[in-house]
């Protein structure tokens, strides 16, 4: 008999502790998102693929040096520039980046003399095309104008 309702008691001790417990978390601010349909801000420190940093007309601030290039350990950027005429500079024509080698190591952005590139926030990327991953930064950043 005793046996009996100390089970009915612990039972119902468990279910209220329970219970308490959805209850507190029940008015705790949410941290789920509905995903894909909202998205996040990334924190400061998050290294997505890297991007060109436009200036302030929204041209990017690359001279086309060609050190973030070399610096590349994995081969992954690609740079085309030309100097138009009359001009003493030359002018960015094409930056390709092959994501699919990138290790997010930085040593392109850390050897950009001009601060003309920078890790962007983008997380989400997924497809099974491994082309996807060939990025036309100067091209994304065009579109980003728009
Ligand atoms: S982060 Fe590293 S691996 Fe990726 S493009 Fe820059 S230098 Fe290359
Ligand atoms: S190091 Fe900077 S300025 Fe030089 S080519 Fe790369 S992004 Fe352009």
């Amino acid at each position: 008999m005793f046996r009996y309702f100390n089970d009915i008691f612990s039972g119902l001790w468990s279910l209220f502790i329970g219970l308490g417990i959805t209850f507190q978390e029940f008015f705790k601010p949410k941290i789920t998102i509905h995903y894909p349909h909202q998205s996040i801000k990334m924190t400061a420190r998050y290294r997505g693929h890297i991007e060109l940093i436009p200036g302030e007309e929204g041209q990017p601030l690359c001279v086309v040096c060609g050190m973030c290039e070399k610096a590349c350990p994995s081969n992954c950027i690609s740079i085309g520039g030309e100097k138009p005429e009359g001009s003493k500079k030359k002018v960015l024509t094409s930056y390709r980046l092959d994501f699919t080698t990138c290790s997010l190591c930085g040593s392109c952005v850390d050897s950009c003399n001009f601060g003309a590139i920078r890790f962007s926030k983008e997380y989400n990327l997924a497809s099974t095309r491994k082309e996807d991953f060939h990025f036309d930064l100067l091209k994304r950043l065009e579109e980003s104008k728009q």
